[in-house]
């Protein structure tokens, strides 16, 4: 990265917060992302890149071919969430749109997918007016769906590695709600957790609620399955090894003195290795029909439970390349700003990207959005910092963007130049 870069990214810097203000007032529900496809279809399609629409849905694939190397394959995601926008923003969203299930819905960029797409162009534009700088090949993907979990996997079963140059390397940055605008964050190893989502049906035989006796009561079993599966992660998971069983729903029931037929929960599971989600999902199956047995429901009542296939995989970083790239960045941005960060228990699907055979080392990167006076504000107690999903969420976006596009097209430069 030299003096050329940072003169470029200066001059440009103006136009790609302008997109990303663009951008954030004209969001799209996740498998709705048709006009963000497109706005990015032509993005690329300017800088010469060849560009395929409609992979996986409104999924975007652009090729950049110069000459032999290795292929870098940078992936932002488009979708938005149903969130009425409280920033109070001039370029906040106003949209208001019909979501899948019928149900009026604010529309807002509150993950910081909007960010993701400004740095994505922005990194692209600047590889592509430096092409006497790098050989090898760009593969640039915006993905839908991310928050529903399925786009990276449409875009995969699509023939994303098939009809496109497999990349052998795959990055990606994801906004940190707690890192301050022009800082980078890096996670080597596993960076954030395999998500379950999990529905248990209870049943047991209703009845008047004063013949208790009469009757299997389901909500007594639910009640007791929930104490039991706490046990699972404090008595039968390492100490050592992160996991989370949260029952986050739990309803049945008409009225206070009918004993109900079943009782319905929902669960998110929370866990980083593949034994661990699994033994995760084994327990729970075991206790619900051990509460069950004990509690005289008949085989054929025995408690129903679906596990969404389509989960989210854990975000697991190439140790060795997320190393390399943050030693690599250090230069651009300076020591401190890039940063070593903690795991969190959230999920990305870009996890799919690299669990192919054989493997794609990948790494996604965290890029800080928040001003650092209200760091400082925050770490007081003053006040409290947004989070991501939240309707408040409102990045200070030129600093970040200035701070993604340097890192990513860092990043770049180094694997092609390998
Ligand atoms: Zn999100
Ligand atoms: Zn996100």
């Amino acid at each position: 990265m030299g003096a050329d870069h940072d003169q470029f990214i200066t001059t440009n810097l103006p136009a790609w917060v302008s997109l990303y203000q663009e951008l954030h007032a004209a969001p799209e529900l996740s498998f709705h992302e048709k006009e963000t496809a497109g706005r990015m279809a032509g993005i690329l399609n300017n800088l010469g890149f060849q560009v395929t629409e409609e992979i996986g849905g409104f999924g975007v694939v652009g090729v950049l071919r110069n000459g032999d190397g290795p292929t870098v394959m940078v992936r932002t995601d488009t979708d938005a969430l149903p969130i009425v926008e409280e920033t109070g923003l001039p370029y906040a969203s106003k949209v208001v749109t019909t979501d899948d299930d019928g149900n009026q819905v604010g529309v807002m960029h509150a993950c910081g997918h909007d960010l993701h797409m400004t740095v994505w162009s922005g990194t692209a534009e600047l590889l592509s007016s430096h092409k006497d700088q790098w050989s090898g090949t760009l593969v640039f993907i915006a993905q839908p769906a991310e928050e529903r979990s399925g786009g990276a996997n449409a875009m995969l079963a699509d023939g994303l590695f098939e009809k496109f140059p497999r990349p052998d390397y795959a990055l990606a940055l994801h906004t940190h709600p707690g890192l301050g605008a022009g800082k980078i964050g890096y996670v080597p190893g596993y960076a954030m957790a395999n998500v379950d989502f999990m529905k248990i049906t209870v049943f047991g035989e209703g009845g008047h609620g004063a013949y208790p006796h009469t009757t299997i009561d389901p909500v007594v079993l639910a009640a007791r399955t929930i104490m039991d599966l706490q046990t699972i992660v404090s008595r039968e998971i390492s100490p050592l090894e992160p996991a989370v069983v949260t029952v986050g729903k739990i309803t049945g029931g008409t009225k206070s003195n009918i004993i109900p037929d079943q009782v319905e929960m929902e669960l998110t599971l929370r866990s980083y290795n593949d034994e661990t989600r699994n033994a995760l999902i084994e327990k729970i199956k075991r206790i619900c029909v051990g509460n069950a047995i004990a509690a005289g429901v008949p085989e054929s009542k025995y408690p129903l439970i679906w596990i969404q296939p389509d989960y989210t995989p854990a975000v697991y970083n190439d140790p060795e390349l997320t190393n390399e790239l943050a030693q690599v960045l250090q230069n651009p941005l300076g020591k401190e700003q890039v940063v070593e960060l903690e795991p969190v228990m959230g999920g990305e699907d870009f996890s799919r990207y690299g669990r192919v055979t054989p493997n794609i080392p990948i790494c996604m990167l965290r890029l800080g959005v928040v001003d650092p006076v209200k760091i400082k504000a925050a770490e007081a107690g003053e006040i409290s910092l947004p989070s991501l999903h939240s309707a408040k969420f409102a990045p200070e976006a030129a600093p970040a963007i200035e701070a993604g596009v340097k890192a990513m097209s860092t990043a770049v430069l180094h694997l092609l130049n390998k």
